[in-house]
C-alpha cells in the first residue's frame, strides 16, 4: 500500500490543503485525490485551537466514507467525541475555538458536523496495523508489547502516551521518551507531542510539528519513508514544542 500519513492538523485546513498538493493530491469536489491511488492516513487531533476545525473534519469523515482515508482518534478527538455524545466535558486547552464554529452555525448545521463526526470516530479503530502489520498508524504512539490490544491501558497510552502520573512544574503530565526504547519491526507514526522537526527513532516517527503553534505540518510517506512539510501560517509559539535529548 501507499499511504501519506498526516501529523495533528488542529484546525489548520489551509496548510492540509498545501500539504496535500505538494505530495501530488488534486482536489476534486472539495477532496484531495492522488492520480496514482494514494490514501491519506492521519495520527488524530483534526480539531481545537486552530482556525478551520469544522471543515478539517468534515473533509476526513468524507474521504472515510469513501474509504479513502485512514484515520486514528487522538485525545482532542476522544473529547471532542465525549462532547457531542452530551458529557460533561470542559471547553478548555483548545475545544473551546471548535464549539465557537458549532456555536456559529444553525441547529440543523450543527447536528450535520455532529453526525459526521459521530459516525468518523465511531467507524475507527483507535490504532491502525496497516500493510501485513509493518505500519501502524496511534496517536500519541504504541509499545510494542500493546499491540494488537485494545484495553483501557492500552488506549490511554495511544491517546495521551507513556504517562506515569506525575505532574511538571507548570501543571502538565510527564511524558515519558517511549519511542528511545521501541525495538520493533513495525513502523510506527504518531503526533501528540509538538516537535520542531519530525523526529525519527528506532523505527518510530513523530510528525506532529506544531502546525497550530506556527511549526509546520508533516506527511511521512510509506514505503516510500520520507518525510514532507509545509510551513504554518499561524503566528510561532516556541513554548509549545519540546525537545528531546538525543
Ligand atoms: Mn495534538
Amino acid at each position: 500500500m501507499k499511504i501519506d500519513v498526516i501529523g495533528d492538523i488542529h484546525g489548520c485546513f489551509d496548510e492540509f490543503r498545501n500539504l496535500t498538493i505538494k505530495l501530488g493530491y488534486k482536489w476534486r469536489s472539495g477532496l484531495p485525490r492522488h492520480p496514482d491511488g494514494r490514501k491519506l492516513g492521519f495520527v488524530g487531533d483534526l480539531t481545537d485551537r486552530g482556525p478551520l476545525s469544522l471543515k478539517t473534519v468534515s473533509v476526513i469523515a468524507s474521504l472515510h466514507k469513501e474509504k479513502d482515508a485512514y484515520y486514528t482518534p487522538g485525545n482532542h478527538c476522544n473529547k471532542l467525541y465525549r462532547y457531542f455524545l452530551g458529557n460533561n466535558v470542559k471547553i478548555l486547552h483548545g475545544l473551546e475555538t471548535t464549539t465557537a464554529e458549532l456555536s456559529a452555525l444553525t441547529e440543523k448545521e450543527r447536528h450535520v458536523y455532529k453526525t459526521l463526526f459521530i459516525d468518523l470516530y465511531e467507524n475507527s479503530p483507535l490504532y491502525h496495523v496497516l500493510d501485513d502489520g509493518n505500519l501502524i498508524i496511534a496517536h500519541a504512539g504504541i509499545k510494542e508489547e500493546f499491540i494488537g490490544k485494545y484495553n483501557k491501558r492500552v488506549k490511554t497510552f495511544v491517546l495521551y502516551g507513556d504517562i506515569t502520573g506525575e505532574m511538571n512544574e507548570d501543571g502538565t503530565p510527564v511524558r515519558k521518551d517511549w519511542a528511545k526504547e521501541y525495538k520493533g519491526k513495525p513502523w510506527i507514526i504518531y503526533g501528540h507531542t509538538p516537535v520542531m522537526k519530525p523526529r525519527m527513532m528506532n523505527k518510530t516517527v513523530n510528525i506532529d510539528t506544531g502546525a497550530v503553534f506556527g511549526g509546520s505540518l508533516t506527511a511521512f510517506r510509506y514505503p516510500e519513508i520520507e518525510l514532507i512539510s509545509v510551513p504554518s501560517t499561524l503566528a510561532f509559539s516556541e513554548e509549545q514544542f519540546r525537545t528531546f535529548p538525543q
